[in-house]
């Protein structure tokens, strides 16, 4: 009888605690550091297979040779690494003085993320919008978790309400924004074949979504931000 791999083993622990493991979802609580490498040996098998499947001949093409463990290290510690790492450490800083800051914060923040439906790039830029509350976290913290969102298979939609959580939660403020614009490798190396597709999403909670003039700052300043540094 074949050993159970890992992998099973590991979805089982979820599916007994009714823990979802889509693509956009983080599971950094069911995976040690030791798993993951046992868990790349396990997908570089895996993606050996597809490749067989794929007719490709792995064994005499120089550039096929190690692309299965490429593929397998790739998934686990780059473009899917959101779902197995855990959230970054994003120590929250007092903002309670008498001069506390209480103005809008915009912070621009790069992403590389996949569409779960292809697995196809999805670049592009998160414009992420605060009204200060009771803490501070570092500038370069709202790209990590950003990116840490972003590092899985997601919808452009769900990245959006994802980095929105993310915020909240990090920062305690209930005034935030996020503005996502973003290119589709989906779009553009397949189907409609677009090569300029840009989709934009917008969550607006607190003040950004009731107060108009709150709206129009955060929209003002992501302007701003463009403007700054075109793409
Ligand atoms: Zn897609």
């Amino acid at each position: 009888m074949s050993e159970k791999s890992l992998a099973q083993a590991i979805r089982e622990r979820m599916q007994g605690t009714g823990k979802r493991f889509w693509a956009g979802d983080n599971i950094s609580e069911y995976l040690t550091k030791e798993d993951k490498s046992k868990l790349i040996d396990e997908a570089t098998t895996a993606f050996e297979n597809v490749l067989d499947t794929l007719l490709i001949d792995r064994h005499n093409d120089p550039n096929s040779k190690g692309t299965a463990r490429r593929l397998a290290k790739m998934y686990f510690n780059e473009i899917m690494a959101g779902r197995y790492d855990p959230r970054p450490d994003a120590t929250a800083f007092p903002n309670d003085s008498q001069d506390r800051y209480q103005g809008m914060l915009v912070v621009r923040s790069e992403l590389h993320s996949m569409c779960s439906h292809h697995h196809q790039p999805v670049v592009g830029i998160a414009y992420i919008g605060i009204i200060a509350a009771e803490k501070l976290i570092g500038l370069s913290k709202y790209s990590r978790i950003a990116q840490w969102c972003a590092r899985r298979g997601t919808l452009q939609e769900e990245l959006c309400n994802d980095i929105a959580r993310e915020i909240e939660m990090a920062t305690g403020a209930k005034d935030l924004g996020v503005y996502i614009q973003a290119q589709h490798g989906c779009c553009e190396n397949r189907g409609i074949m677009a090569h300029s597709s840009l989709t934009q999403t917008t969550v607006l909670k607190g003040a950004f979504k009731d107060d108009p003039a709150t709206k129009k700052e955060f929209f003002d300043n992501v302007k701003l931000q463009q403007d700054f540094a075109p793409r």
